[in-house]
């Protein structure tokens, strides 16, 4: 296996993205003169976003548009409303989104946004002004046919609404297709609340047809019962695994025949947690990790897996539904132990690939019916499990350095063909 990039305490997620890039570019021996031009981000926007709060005092926060790449179609990424954004965080995300566009081989480049706020401690009104003035102040840089922007961490579709909104009348008319994720009334898909799930189904159901483990009965663990993890846990369920444990930030909950997920997604509606569901056991989140599987399907958050606890996982396939939840050092730990990985860009690449159909039916004006949506989700990623797949082999490299040789080599391609302007 070739090596892997690591993550010390003076690394941050922008350090480790360029670290795993300068790896697939080795791997790929580029040509240093293509690297010059498709390493770093495009264009950066720092802006200042005043926004007078219902106390009527005036605060001011601070947000970024980052378009990492537009080498291969119009930029796109979602934007994070979150108190730890920072620049190269965003900077991070954009070129994590550059490459994951290129490994499902949709026409975009990459790109991410975000204001650094605490918006659980924001009303309505406030977080409407603030994102309303947000969007024009990056309003010059974005748009259809140039960067896309969509829903991320505490950012919603109604959010999406107010910047289509704003860009529409600034424009004068409506522009449906400046952001996805927006509701359905909007010109939102059929099927994008589904979609990253659905992908990380697909991935994990060609990564079992390849490794030669039985779907039926799979064991499956899933940290993380949001919008990824619970849609993933009903497809798997719904196939024939048997997900034996789930978790969301109250706690864990483990039955080793099998949890009934529909009742669990039930229950979670009625009481805004996973735990207390009648007939589980209670486990501990090391514990959750811990367990004896086929399949862990992290789908929290950033760094669940790291050089402290990636040598208690029993599981044979590890599905990053989250971004970033595998550390590097982790990494390694699982080259060591053999356990099979569907990196980031891969595994939850379903959600921009149906902001991709939302905004081809949005500038088309003519809508998908929801099995459509789903036909083409699975071909896509099917296909691009495959070509990550055969680099693997092929290479003898983890899938982590084969799918960021997939992606960093589509781009190159690009650059390569259009050559340097002037
Ligand atoms: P979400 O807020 O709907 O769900 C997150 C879930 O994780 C919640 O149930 C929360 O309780 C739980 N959680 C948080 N911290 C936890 C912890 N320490 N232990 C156990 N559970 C914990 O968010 P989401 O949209 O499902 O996103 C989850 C991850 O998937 C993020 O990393 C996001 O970037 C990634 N992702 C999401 C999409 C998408 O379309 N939703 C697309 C690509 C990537």
């Amino acid at each position: 296996m070739l090596a892997t990039a690591t993550l010390t305490a003076e690394k941050n997620a922008y350090e480790v993205a360029l670290e795993n890039f300068d790896l697939a570019a080795n791997a790929l021996e580029l040509d240093n003169n293509v690297r010059a031009m498709i390493k770093y981000p495009e264009r950066e926007l720092t802006v200042s976003v005043p926004v007078r709060m219902d106390s009527g005092k005036i605060v001011r926060f601070v947000g970024y548009r980052v378009q990492h790449s537009t080498q291969r179609g119009p930029a796109k990424g979602g934007i994070r409303f979150h108190p730890n954004v920072t620049i190269d965080e965003v900077r991070a995300l954009a070129t994590w989104m550059t490459w994951k566009c290129a490994v499902v081989n949709i026409p975009y480049g990459g790109g991410k946004g975000g204001i650094t706020c605490n918006p659980k401690e924001m009303s309505m009104g406030e977080l409407e002004r603030m994102t309303r003035r947000y969007a024009s102040a990056i309003l010059p840089i974005i748009g259809p046919e140039k960067d896309i922007p969509a829903p991320d961490v505490y950012t919603t579709p109604q959010i999406m609404a107010w910047i289509m909104d704003t860009y529409s009348m600034m424009k004068g008319y409506p522009v449906t297709g400046v952001v996805t994720g927006k509701p359905i009334s909007l010109g939102g898909s059929l099927g994008r609340n589904e979609a990253t799930g659905r992908g990380v189904f697909y991935t994990i159901r060609s990564s079992c047809q390849n490794l030669g483990i039985p779907f039926q009965g799979a064991r499956t663990v899933v940290q993380g019962f949001g919008n990824a993890g619970s849609i993933a846990a009903t497809l798997m369920h719904e196939a024939g695994a048997k997900v034996i444990a789930v978790s969301d930030t109250r706690g864990c909950i483990f039955n080793p025949r099998g949890l009934d997920v529909l009742a669990v997604v039930e229950f979670k509606k009625r009481t805004g947690s996973v735990t207390g569901f009648p007939g589980a056991e209670k486990i501990t989140a090391d514990e959750l990790l811990a367990l004896d599987c086929e399949v862990l399907i992290p789908a929290a958050l950033e760094n669940a897996i790291t050089v402290d606890n990636a040598h208690t996982i029993r599981a044979r396939i590890v599905a990053e539904a989250a971004n970033g939840p595998v550390t590097p050092d982790a990494d390694r730990i699982f080259d060591e132990k053999c356990v099979f990985l569907i990196p980031d860009i891969l595994c939850n690449a379903g959600g921009v690939t149906v902001s991709y159909f939302e905004w081809v039916q949005d500038e088309n004006h003519l809508f998908w019916d929801e099995n459509d949506v789903n036909a083409k989700l699975e071909k896509i990623m099917v296909r691009s499990f495959n070509d990550v797949f055969k680099i693997h082999v092929e290479r003898k490299v983890n899938m982590r350095l084969a799918a960021n040789m997939v992606g960093v080599g589509r781009v190159a391609e690009a650059c390569r063909v259009r050559g340097l302007y002037p």
